[in-house]
């Protein structure tokens, strides 16, 4: 085999290489089909059992309860936040309310601005978007079309642990970042969203594990390709799906059931994984400055700075010299960004954790 690096990108990001191996070994022929999965029609008997294994497999490791529905759309987590504006707040006579800690949280308000009333009950603006609100600070509507919150700010590097009280007002959340990192009660939410390409598979499909009620509630006559109703009735196959997305989705779920055990597992390894960087921060006598608050610190995304923009560009490039790459932070907001997802190994974040170490006293 090649060499493969440790690869720390944001997404698309690190697969475990496992699931690699299975898609390379059947990619000629899937057992049983005598042909590829890119070449099989998304209405044959063995393209079925994989679209229904898929959902089954999210439904099992969320524990989704029944009266909720697993759909898969295409065009990202960026369609979602044109889609579910769409669908909840466009003529509804109502306010979304936006929570907004970080950059997709505005990119997500964004896009709703132009289908009606919007209001921010929270912005982390004024804190460069390094801590996240307590849910008590919160002052949310009711009556509110929905409350919509992103998990994890993939760019800041701070996540939430659990979701506020919205009571009789949905509450949709942006987990692109973290879905499938951990267990969620999922019946707090009214939906959840999440593009694959970070935690859960590749880039192509995104997951929608939604409330069969909010479903009555989409309007009619909406675009076909845009409506939750219509990609529920059709069994998210109102036309051609993303095959293969959805396959190495399948794949990434077993792996996290058979090999992780489930996401109370996978929470304890992605915890351990992130604390090894975290440690590595804090005992750095300040040479390494962490982004987020202490008690707004992702589990999946680590975002710190050095102590001037050289110091990072050097840090970047004698990482790679030890096959530790895709460190650099977001454009926007500078800096260094380890994303350390499901499928990135321990040893990855522990030979991490001893190049920080190592970087800061070769230069202090
Ligand atoms: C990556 C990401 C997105 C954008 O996903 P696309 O699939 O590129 O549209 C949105 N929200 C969050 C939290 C993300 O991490």
């Amino acid at each position: 085999m090649t060499k493969r690096v440790y690869n720390f990108s944001p997404g698309p990001a690190v697969l475990p290489l496992s699931v690699l191996e299975q898609i390379q070994s059947e990619m000629i022929s899937l057992p049983g089909v005598g042909a590829s999965i890119l070449e099989i029609s998304h209405r044959s008997p063995a393209f079925d059992a994989i679209l229904a294994e898929s959902q089954a497999l999210i439904r099992q490791l969320l524990g989704v309860p029944e009266n909720y529905r697993i759909l898969f759309m295409q065009g990202g987590a960026h369609l979602q936040f044109t889609a579910l504006a769409l669908n909840f707040l466009r003529g509804a006579g109502k306010t979304a309310e936006y929570i907004i800690t970080g950059t997709w949280g505005n990119a997500a308000l964004k896009e709703a601005q132009k289908e009606g009333p919007t209001r921010v009950v929270w912005d982390g603006k004024q804190h460069n978007y390094s801590r996240l609100p307590a849910f008590s600070e919160l002052k949310l509507s009711a009556d509110a079309a929905y409350i919509h919150m992103t998990s994890n700010e993939t760019i800041q590097g701070v996540q939430f642990v659990g979701q506020p009280d919205t009571g009789t007002a949905p509450l949709i959340c942006d987990s692109a970042s973290d879905f499938l990192s951990r267990p969620v009660d999922v019946a707090r939410y009214s939906m959840i969203y999440a593009c694959a390409q970070k935690n859960a598979g590749i880039s192509g499909v995104t997951a929608i594990v939604i409330r069969d009620d909010l479903l009555e509630r989409v309007p009619k006559n909406l675009s076909a390709s845009l409506d939750y109703a219509n990609f529920a009735k059709n069994d998210s196959r109102p036309n051609t799906p993303p095959t293969f997305a959805i396959y190495v989705l399948m794949l990434v779920g077993r792996w996290l059931r058979d090999t992780i055990g489930g996401l109370d597992k996978m929470a304890a390894l992605n915890s351990s994984k992130a604390k090894l960087l975290y440690d590595a921060i804090d005992t750095s006598g300040g040479f390494y400055r962490p982004h987020a608050r202490p008690d707004s610190r992702s589990k999946m995304n680590v975002t710190f700075r050095l102590p001037s923009e050289d110091l990072e560009k050097a840090f970047v490039k004698e990482a790679v010299k030890q096959d530790l790459t895709e460190l650099k932070g977001h454009r926007s907001v500078g800096g260094i960004r380890a994303s350390i997802y499901n499928a990135m190994p321990l040893v990855a974040v522990e030979m991490l954790a001893k190049f920080m170490a190592d970087f800061a006293k070769k230069i202090t």
